[in-house]
Protein backbone atom coordinates (compact mmCIF):
# COMPACT_ATOMS: atom_id res chain seq x y z
CA UNK A 1 0.00 0.00 0.00
CA UNK A 2 1.12 3.42 -1.03
CA UNK A 3 1.36 5.91 1.95
CA UNK A 4 -0.95 8.94 0.37
CA UNK A 5 -1.56 10.13 3.75
CA UNK A 6 -5.09 9.69 3.78
CA UNK A 7 -6.72 7.58 7.18
CA UNK A 8 -7.16 4.23 5.18
CA UNK A 9 -3.26 4.42 4.76
CA UNK A 10 -2.64 5.26 8.42
CA UNK A 11 -5.03 2.65 10.04
CA UNK A 12 -5.09 -0.19 7.29
CA UNK A 13 -3.57 -2.95 8.61
CA UNK A 14 -0.12 -4.31 7.86
CA UNK A 15 0.40 -5.87 4.46
CA UNK A 16 2.70 -8.40 3.80
CA UNK A 17 4.28 -6.20 0.85
CA UNK A 18 4.85 -3.16 4.04
CA UNK A 19 7.19 -5.37 5.92
CA UNK A 20 11.37 -4.64 5.49
CA UNK A 21 13.08 -6.63 2.78
CA UNK A 22 14.77 -9.55 3.65
CA UNK A 23 18.37 -9.01 2.30
CA UNK A 24 20.59 -11.62 4.01
CA UNK A 25 21.30 -14.25 6.79
CA UNK A 26 23.55 -13.28 9.58
CA UNK A 27 26.10 -15.54 9.94
CA UNK A 28 26.48 -15.90 13.71
CA UNK A 29 22.63 -17.18 14.16
CA UNK A 30 21.49 -17.83 11.42
CA UNK A 31 18.58 -15.29 11.30
CA UNK A 32 17.00 -12.93 8.34
CA UNK A 33 18.80 -9.73 7.86
CA UNK A 34 16.17 -6.98 6.82
CA UNK A 35 17.06 -3.93 5.17
CA UNK A 36 17.50 -1.20 7.50
CA UNK A 37 18.78 -3.64 10.28
CA UNK A 38 22.65 -2.46 12.42
CA UNK A 39 24.87 -4.82 10.95
CA UNK A 40 28.67 -5.41 11.47
CA UNK A 41 30.24 -6.70 8.18
CA UNK A 42 33.75 -8.66 9.84
CA UNK A 43 35.67 -7.78 6.63
CA UNK A 44 38.37 -10.54 7.43
CA UNK A 45 35.81 -13.20 6.91
CA UNK A 46 33.59 -11.87 4.39
CA UNK A 47 30.63 -12.21 7.08
CA UNK A 48 27.15 -10.11 7.59
CA UNK A 49 26.50 -10.51 11.21
CA UNK A 50 23.48 -8.53 13.01
CA UNK A 51 25.21 -5.69 15.17
CA UNK A 52 24.91 -8.01 18.39
CA UNK A 53 26.04 -10.90 16.88
CA UNK A 54 29.56 -9.38 16.19
CA UNK A 55 31.21 -10.00 19.37
CA UNK A 56 30.55 -13.67 19.37
CA UNK A 57 31.73 -13.83 15.92
CA UNK A 58 34.81 -12.15 16.27
CA UNK A 59 35.40 -14.75 19.57
CA UNK A 60 34.75 -17.81 17.31
CA UNK A 61 36.47 -16.32 14.48
CA UNK A 62 40.03 -14.92 15.90
CA UNK A 63 41.68 -16.94 18.86
CA UNK A 64 42.43 -14.44 21.74
CA UNK A 65 44.26 -16.02 24.90
CA UNK A 66 43.64 -14.05 27.60
CA UNK A 67 45.97 -14.25 30.91
CA UNK A 68 48.91 -13.31 32.79
CA UNK A 69 51.79 -12.53 30.81
CA UNK A 70 54.89 -14.04 32.05
CA UNK A 71 58.76 -12.17 31.80
CA UNK A 72 59.24 -14.42 28.79
CA UNK A 73 56.67 -12.85 27.22
CA UNK A 74 54.31 -16.08 27.21
CA UNK A 75 50.56 -15.50 27.53
CA UNK A 76 49.50 -18.33 30.29
ZN1 LIG B 1 22.49 -12.65 14.27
Amino acid sequence: MINDGTPEYRFAPPGPRDEPKVVGECAWCGGAIYEGDEVAYVSEVEKIVHEECEVPLLQREFVVTRGIIGADGVVE
